[in-house]
C-alpha cells in the first residue's frame, strides 16, 4: 500500500485536493493508497482552537507552526533565540487581533515551548506508529502546501531513520520549480519530488517507487540515484485535455480519520466543512495582464478550464458522497464563460437546493451576474478587490476601478453575497491622496462588506512581477528573515526555498501615511463583526415618488458625520445621536435621480433615465447639480464623472 500524509498545518475542516486526487489516480490505476491525515492527531494534542491559530498565523518575521517542528526537522537548534522568535511572534499575533482567534492559553510562550520540545517529538513517533500499523512502508508521498514543509520533513526524517529502505517523495506547492531542487538536493532523506504539475506522471511515478524502479523521463520529476540528483523532463503544465479527464480527488480517509476522533458527531466541525473542486487552473486574467504582486500560479499561469458539465458533476458527486458540504474551488478566478453556462444549470437544477459553493472572482461584474451567483448558491466569494483607490489599482495592473469594486460590493450586499477581500497597502508609485480619499470615504460604506483580511501591505511572492523583474518597485530583496529559523542556513539555500521575501521598495510612503486608513478600516470591521445588526443604508419607495433613506451606519458611539443634512436631501430629525441621521427624504425629483445612479452612470446617463423613467426633463448640468448634492451627503460617491448610489434597495436579501 501506498501511504500519503497529510501532515500539520493542513486544514481539520477541508480535506487536501493534492492528496484525494492523488488517491483517486491510484485507485484508477488499481494501486493501493490510503491518506493519513495527521493533523487531527496533532489537533487533539494541541487543541482545536490552538491547532487553527498556529495554521492561520502568517507573520512577516516568525512563522511559529514551520518553527514548532524545525528541531524534530534538522535533529538541531539553529537560528535566532527561542526567547527572541516567541517575543517575536507575540509581537505579530496582537497584530492581528480580531482577525485570528486566540485561544485561552494563559501562557502562550510556555505552551510552545512545550509544544516544541516534548508534545511534537512524541507526536512524530505517534505518526510513525500509525504508518506502520496500517502497513509495510514501500512510498510514503506527503504533498506540502505553505506552511507543511517542516513538519513534512521532520516526519520523513524519523521514517527514513527506522525503514531505511522507505522511498520518500515530496510535492504540492512549496517543491515547485527551484525550491523542490533545492531540497532535494539538500535533504538526503528525499527519494524524488514533484516540481510542477504532476497529473499525468502521478501513476508512473508511485508505479516506480512501489516497485523498486527509478522514476526516471518522467516531467518535472527529479529522483535520488545514489548521491546523483536525476532530473526528468522540465515541467510543464498539463493540457486542457489532461485536466477534464482527471478523476475527482477522493476524500474518504478525510472523514474516516475525522470520524476515529470523534469530530463526525461534532455538529460545529460538520458545518464548517469545506470540500475543493478545481474547475480550472492558472489566470484568464493574468495571461493578459499579470497582477504585479501575484504569485499564486507558480510558473504556470497558462489558463485551462473544464467544461461546466465536467464540474457540475464534480459538484453532483460530492453532494452524493459527502452531503451537505460547502463545495469550494480553488481556482485563481471564476472561468468567464462559467457565468452563462455552469451558473446558470446550478439555479435551474442545483445538485441540492441551498448548496453553498465558493469561488474567486473579477470584480468587475455586472449587477445580473451578481444576482446569478447568489441564486446559483455563490454567497460566500473572495473577489479581487484589493483596493478601493484607481490610482493604485491601475498600479496593481488590476483592470478594474475604485466604483466598479464598490458596485460589486454593494450588488454583494443586496444579493446577500459575503465578500472576503484584503485592502492592500505599500503600492509602488503610491501618493498619500489614494489612502486619504480611501480614509474619508469609508465612513460613507459601513454598509457593505468591510476587508476581512483587513489592510496588509503586500509582500513580494516567488513568481510574481515584483519579484521577477517584470514590475517595478523593489530595489533588493531577501528570504523573509523568519526563514532563517526554520530551515538551516548552512545547509539550505534559503533564496532558493523561499516563498515569501522581505523587499527594499520603492517610491513607497512612510508608515504614517497608511494610518488613517487602517483606522478607519478597523472601524468599518468593528460595525461588521461587534454590532448586533450590520449596518444598513437602505432606500424605500412612497407613493407620492419620494424616498425615504434608511441609515444605520454610523453608531452613536462612532460619531463619524455622514451626511450633513443640507441640500436637496433632508435630514428628518430622528436621528440616533446630534451627528448622526437615521433617515433620509429625498423628493420625487432627488429620487428619481438617485434612482438612476442605482448602477453607475454620468450625469447626462442619469438625466437621461430620469427623462425615460419618471418623466421629469432635466439638463444634464441641473442633474450633476443634484448628484453632487447627494454625493456631500454620503449618499452617493462620484469618480471621474461617474456617480454610484450607495443605499441598497429594499428588497436585499440578509446575508446568511
Ligand atoms: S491576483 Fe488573481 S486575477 Fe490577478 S493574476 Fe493573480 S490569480 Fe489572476
Amino acid at each position: 500500500m501506498i501511504h500519503l500524509v497529510n501532515m500539520p498545518y493542513g486544514s481539520l475542516t477541508c480535506p487536501s485536493p493534492a492528496l484525494g486526487l492523488i488517491k483517486s489516480s491510484l485507485t484508477q490505476a488499481g494501486l493501493d493508497s490510503r491518506v493519513f491525515n495527521l493533523i487531527f492527531d496533532f489537533a487533539r494534542l494541541m487543541g482545536q482552537d490552538g491547532y487553527e491559530m498556529i495554521s492561520l498565523f502568517k507573520g512577516t518575521k516568525t512563522q511559529v507552526g514551520e518553527w514548532l517542528f524545525a528541531e524534530q526537522a534538522w535533529g538541531r537548534s539553529f537560528g535566532p533565540s527561542e526567547e527572541w522568535f516567541l517575543d517575536q511572534f507575540e509581537r505579530e499575533l496582537s497584530q492581528k487581533e480580531g482577525l485570528i482567534k486566540r485561544p485561552q492559553i494563559p501562557d502562550m510562550k510556555s505552551w510552545l515551548m512545550k509544544l516544541r520540545h516534548d508534545v511534537i517529538p512524541s507526536y512524530l513517533w505517534q505518526c510513525l506508529t500509525r504508518l506502520e500499523t496500517a502497513g509495510d512502508l514501500e512510498v510514503v508521498g506527503f504533498s506540502c502546501s505553505l506552511f507543511q514543509t517542516v513538519s513534512s520533513l521532520a516526519l520523513g526524517r524519523l521514517i527514513k531513520q527506522e525503514h531505511p529502505e522507505t522511498k520518500l517523495v515530496y510535492g504540492g506547492a512549496c517543491f515547485h520549480d527551484v525550491m523542490g531542487e533545492e531540497l532535494i538536493k539538500k535533504v538526503p532523506w528525499i527519494d524524488a519530488v514533484s516540481t510542477g504539475e504532476a497529473d499525468d506522471v502521478v501513476v508512473p511515478l508511485f508505479h516506480a517507487l512501489s516497485s523498486g524502479r527509478a522514476p526516471s523521463e518522467l516531467q518535472g520529476i527529479l529522483y535520488r540515484d545514489d548521491q546523483e540528483i536525476v532530473s526528468g523532463p522540465a515541467s510543464h503544465p498539463v493540457s486542457t485535455e489532461v485536466f477534464e479527464s482527471i478523476p475527482d480527488p477522493d476524500y474518504s480517509d478525510f472523514f474516516l480519520d475525522a470520524g476515529r476522533v470523534g469530530l463526525l458527531d461534532d455538529y460545529r466541525w460538520r458545518k464548517r466543512i469545506c470540500l475543493a473542486f478545481e474547475s480550472s487552473r492558472g489566470c484568464w486574467w493574468g495571461e493578459k495582464q499579470h497582477c504585479t504582486f501575484c504569485g499564486l500560479n507558480g510558473k504556470d499561469i497558462a489558463f485551462r478550464a473544464k467544461s461546466p458539465e465536467r464540474v457540475y458533476r464534480t459538484l453532483a458527486n460530492y453532494e452524493r458522497l459527502y452531503p451537505d458540504s460547502i463545495c469550494e474551488a480553488t481556482d485563481n478566478n471564476l472561468p468567464e464563460n462559467y457565468l452563462d453556462t455552469l451558473i446558470p444549470k446550478l439555479k435551474s437544477d442545483p445538485p441540492r437546493p441551498g448548496m453553498k459553493i465558493f469561488y474567486e472572482v473579477k470584480s468587475n461584474m455586472a449587477r445580473e451576474q451578481i444576482r446569478a451567483m447568489s441564486d446559483a448558491g455563490m454567497v460566500y466569494i473572495q473577489p479581487g478587490i484589493e483596493s478601493l483607490s484607481t490610482h493604485l489599482l491601475k498600479l496593481m495592473h488590476k483592470g478594474v476601478s475604485a466604483i466598479q469594486n464598490l458596485y460589486f460590493l454593494k450588488c454583494c450586499r443586496e444579493f446577500g453575497i459575503f465578500a472576503f477581500w484584503n485592502n492592500l497597502l505599500r503600492i509602488p508609485g503610491e501618493r498619500p491622496q489614494d489612502y486619504a480619499k480611501m480614509a474619508s470615504m469609508i465612513p460613507s460604506i459601513y454598509h457593505l462588506n468591510p476587508p476581512y483580511g483587513g489592510c496588509i501591505k503586500i509582500e513580494c511572492q516567488r513568481f510574481s512581477p515584483y519579484f521577477l523583474g517584470q514590475a517595478k518597485g523593489i530595489k533588493s530583496l531577501r528570504p523573509s528573515p523568519w526563514y532563517e529559523a526554520v530551515f538551516p542556513p548552512d545547509l539550505i539555500d534559503l533564496e532558493r526555498v523561499a516563498y515569501f521575501f522581505d523587499a527594499v521598495w520603492e517610491e513607497t510612503l512612510d508608515d504614517g501615511a497608511y494610518r488613517e486608513v487602517m483606522t478607519a478600516t478597523r472601524s468599518w470591521l468593528a460595525s461588521w463583526m461587534e454590532r448586533p445588526q450590520l449596518p444598513k443604508l437602505v432606500m424605500h419607495r412612497r407613493e407620492d415618488g419620494s424616498l425615504a433613506v434608511e441609515d444605520t451606519r454610523d453608531s452613536a458611539n462612532d460619531g463619524i458625520l455622514i451626511g450633513t443634512g443640507s441640500g436637496t436631501g433632508d435630514c428628518t430629525g430622528d436621528c440616533i445621536s446630534e451627528r448622526s441621521c437615521k433617515e433620509w427624504k429625498l423628493d420625487d425629483i432627488e429620487a428619481a435621480i438617485y434612482s438612476a445612479i442605482r448602477d453607475p452612470a454620468s450625469a447626462g446617463k442619469a438625466a437621461f433615465k430620469v427623462s425615460n423613467v419618471a418623466g421629469i426633463t432635466l439638463e444634464r448640468e441641473e442633474a450633476r447639480h443634484h448628484l453632487r448634492h447627494l454625493v456631500e451627503m454620503g449618499l452617493a460617491v462620484e469618480e471621474n464623472g461617474v456617480f454610484l448610489g450607495l443605499a441598497l434597495d429594499e428588497n436585499f436579501k440578509e446575508i446568511s
